[in-house]
């Protein structure tokens, strides 16, 4: 591996500074839709209902230095953690590199644009709704079979 790669493909995740870390997320929002998950087989269906903090247009959430404290079920995604979350998108960066993978062209680090992740239809815009307009007894009719 030569110096000349970039810091995605020279380090491991857990070598990463703050900055390449926040970085590698590329702001398709996915990760942020709330989840239903079967009390009996433990199975984890997911909605195309977004986090009451996420910004359906942008797919970015609107509280990022707080979400913990705004939203307790938000995980905070480390090194040690994102190998065990399979739920996460299957075009998650951060799943990606934690399963030896490369990112995609279409990744705001490798396009420099952070427009290519929507124009791709990667990302949640224009198919999801706010967590603030559904009512809780309305998320069961929300599952969907999105390819995440
Ligand atoms: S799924 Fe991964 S890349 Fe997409 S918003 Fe969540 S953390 Fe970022
Ligand atoms: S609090 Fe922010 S980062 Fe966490 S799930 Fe909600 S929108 Fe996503």
């Amino acid at each position: 591996m030569s110096a000349g790669e970039p810091f995605w493909r020279r380090k491991p995740l857990g070598e990463m500074s703050r900055r390449e870390w926040e970085s590698l997320c590329d702001g398709c929002g996915k990760c942020c839709l709330v989840k239903l998950e079967d009390e009996d087989t433990g199975e984890i269906e997911t909605t195309d209902v977004a986090c009451r903090l996420l910004d359906i247009g942008t797919c970015r959430c609107t509280d990022y230095g707080h979400r913990k404290r705004r939203v307790p079920d938000c995980v905070r995604l480390t090194p040690d953690n994102i190998g065990a979350l399979r739920w996460m998108p299957s075009t998650c960066a951060y799943r990606l590199l934690a399963e030896g993978g490369d990112l995609f062209d279409w990744h705001p680090l490798v396009s420099g644009d952070p427009e290519t992740v929507h124009r791709a239809g990667v990302s949640l815009r224009g198919r999801a709704v706010s967590e603030r307009r559904v009512r809780d007894e309305d998320l069961a009719d929300r599952v969907v079979e999105w390819e995440l």
